[in-house]
């Protein structure tokens, strides 16, 4: 048991004005970490004591998973990193950590960053360590602290540029053990975080940069979450918002007939969607084509939607560019021949149509059949474009963003939006990384070939404050019982009465037996005070022992998760107390 005289739980009455959302205060006022800088934080005894279960829990499933446990290095040399296959879209994060200017971002020129994340360290490894059929299966995992130098570090642990995560990375000969080590790594998940008392989905999700086969996300449902979760209740279907698609452009959707030939026509200062739908001109925004530039690794190439629709900017890494961004005024009019607002890629009007790197044209732009679309001359448009005829397509693909309403891929059912939180993430990798850094192992028939890698990703300090987020009152916190710093607080109302203290020594005796961490909130205070700390930290079980209670020959007994408390008999204390415990235990299924 432990004495809340010696330990350090320093509790707030207020929020500190810095934290916006509930988890984020609630790390605070239970005084289980302090903030030393943006997304920076020093964790207090409490919160040491969750971050060491989570940690724990999410071990025995990786473990249980077929996964090894190593340590890898905090500080990489840089050739690591420009050697592997990102490091001109990672550099943005890394913090610098050899160079003569702190806090200067990566350039050529220093020699070690701090490890975001540890592909580009793990790979290397096992191709100088595995080299044989027989060396694999492997997976190896390790949870360590990262570092990102995030553009908007907030919500304290959530976005933290120092945070604890668990990587691990498997290596396997085939395409298809790669898949069943995937399968039992996604198992694990589900056992982690069922494990952490969380209810979480797990939905497809976009590959982005580090382009690999496929991707589950591990969700926490949350409004302050930075995800959109698009799903389907009927179908099953749950994909983030990046990666998720609809079923609204039918499969056997036919190509529209002419409806006439092309016309330009003068539009004079319309440069929107909005202006063009106004009169004189009244074209619906379902009819009007919306041309987008983006310079991809160097190169211009243009998105075609439909002026109703979004771009979705990550599915354009379907694209393969390694970085791309919105294309600027001044590289678009050599190339269209016009400014923004009046650009189309009707073939034949591009002023410098080979300068291209690629028209990408959305399927939903097929809906529109005919419409209207920038000329390429500032003030111009063009009416009666025929999606088929007209466009320069090289090729369809799916950019747009999924509306809320819209049919589900597989059941035609209307699409639903939440917002969550991203805890986890499994990757297919495939043999990009091993083919770039030499992970080749022989077969029996003494032939190379490149490892099939996955990579899995698990954020252990944001998955502490969501599981904060998703469980609170409006008085404080409440653990499940897993991942809860103690399992049991005991306020001893008279700590000066030798009675008292004894009943404590025993409630701690039997609770410890049982299995239960005993917290016991021995301070002068008020209790008041002490009811109101107890829900804060909101320790699942609490037993008051006061000298009024002794008197009456009882213990009083409540549970944080309910309402009412119950006074138990001295004589009944024990078995009682052992009876509480095992049902808190059993209140998680990990
Ligand atoms: P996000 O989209 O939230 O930035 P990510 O795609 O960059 O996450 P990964 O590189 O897959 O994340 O990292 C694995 C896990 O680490 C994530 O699923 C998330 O739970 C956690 N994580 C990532 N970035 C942070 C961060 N800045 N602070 C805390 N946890 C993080
Ligand atoms: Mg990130």
């Amino acid at each position: 048991m432990k004495l809340w005289s010696q330990t350090y739980i320093p509790t707030l009455k207020e929020s500190p004005a810095e934290a916006e959302i509930a988890s984020h205060q609630l790390l605070l006022r239970a005084g289980l970490v302090r903030k030393l800088g943006g997304g920076i934080y020093t964790y207090l005894p409490l919160g040491l004591r969750v971050l060491e279960k989570i940690k724990q829990i999410c071990r025995e499933a990786m473990e249980a998973g077929g996964a090894i446990e190593v340590l890898m290095p905090h500080l990489h040399p840089v050739e690591f990193w420009q050697k592997g296959p990102r490091w001109d879209a990672v550099r943005e994060v890394m913090f610098n950590a050899g160079s003569a200017s702190a806090g200067a971002k990566p350039t050529a020129d220093f020699q070690f960053v701090l490890g975001p994340t540890h592909e580009e360290v793990i790979t290397p490894l096992v191709a100088s360590e595995l080299n044989s059929y027989r060396d694999l299966p492997r997976n190896f995992f390790q949870i360590q602290t990262k570092f990102r130098n995030e553009i908007r570090p907030r919500f304290g642990l959530m976005r933290a540029r120092e945070f604890v995560m668990k990587d691990g990375y498997s290596f396997d000969a085939t395409d298809e053990a790669a898949n069943e080590s995937y399968r039992k790594m996604e198992a694990a998940y589900r056992r982690f975080f069922a494990g952490c008392g969380l209810r979480y989905i797990a939905v497809e999700a976009d590959t982005g940069v580090m382009g690999g086969a496929f991707s589950h996300e591990f969700m926490v449902p949350a409004e302050i979450g930075d995800d959109d979760v698009v799903y389907c209740d009927a179908s099953g279907y749950a994909a983030n918002r990046e990666k998720a698609t609809s079923g609204l452009v039918p499969a056997d959707l036919a190509d529209a007939a002419l409806e006439g030939s092309l016309e330009e026509f003068a539009t004079p200062g319309v440069t929107t969607i909005a202006a063009l739908e106004k009169a004189p001109y009244a074209v619906p925004a379902a009819k009007q084509f919306k041309t987008l530039l983006y310079v991809g690794d160097g190169k211009l190439f243009a998105v075609v939607l439909r002026g109703e629709d979004e771009l979705e900017e990550a599915k354009l890494g379907s694209l393969g560019f390694q970085l791309f961004r919105a294309a600027t005024p001044e590289e678009i009019v050599p190339v269209m021949g016009a400014k923004p607002g009046s650009l189309g890629v009707v073939r034949g009007t591009i002023a410098d149509e080979k300068a291209l790197a690629g028209v990408f044209v959305d399927h939903a732009v097929r809906l529109i059949g005919n419409g209207v679309t920038g000329a390429n001359k500032d003030g111009f448009h063009l009416r009666n474009v025929n999606v088929v005829r007209d466009l320069a397509v090289t090729r369809f693909g799916d950019f747009r963003r999924v509306r809320a309403g819209e049919p589900c891929p597989r059941s035609g059912q209307p699409l639903q939006i939440a917002r969550g939180i991203e805890v986890g993430h499994v990757f297919k990798l495939g043999t990009k990384y091993s083919e770039k850094f030499g992970a080749y192992y022989t077969d029996d028939k003494k032939e190379k070939h490149p490892m099939v890698m996955g990579c899995y990703g698990i954020g252990i300090s944001r998955t502490f404050q969501a599981v904060i987020e998703q469980g609170h009152d409006a008085d404080g916190i409440v653990w499940p019982w897993s991942v809860a710093p103690y399992h049991v607080l005991v306020c001893v109302l008279d700590p000066q009465l030798p009675a008292a203290m004894e009943t404590v020594q025993r409630i701690a005796t039997v609770a410890e037996k049982a299995g239960a961490d005993v917290l016991v909130d021995d301070r002068a205070e008020r209790p008041g005070v002490k009811f109101k700390d107890a829900d804060l930290i909101g320790i699942p079980l609490r037993l008051t022992v006061s000298r009024r209670g002794l008197d009456e020959g009882v213990v009083e007994l409540k549970w944080r998760s309910e309402k009412q408390f119950v006074k138990v008999p001295l004589a009944e204390l024990d078995a009682t107390l052992a009876a509480a415990v095992a049902r808190g235990a059993a209140s998680i299924q990990g």
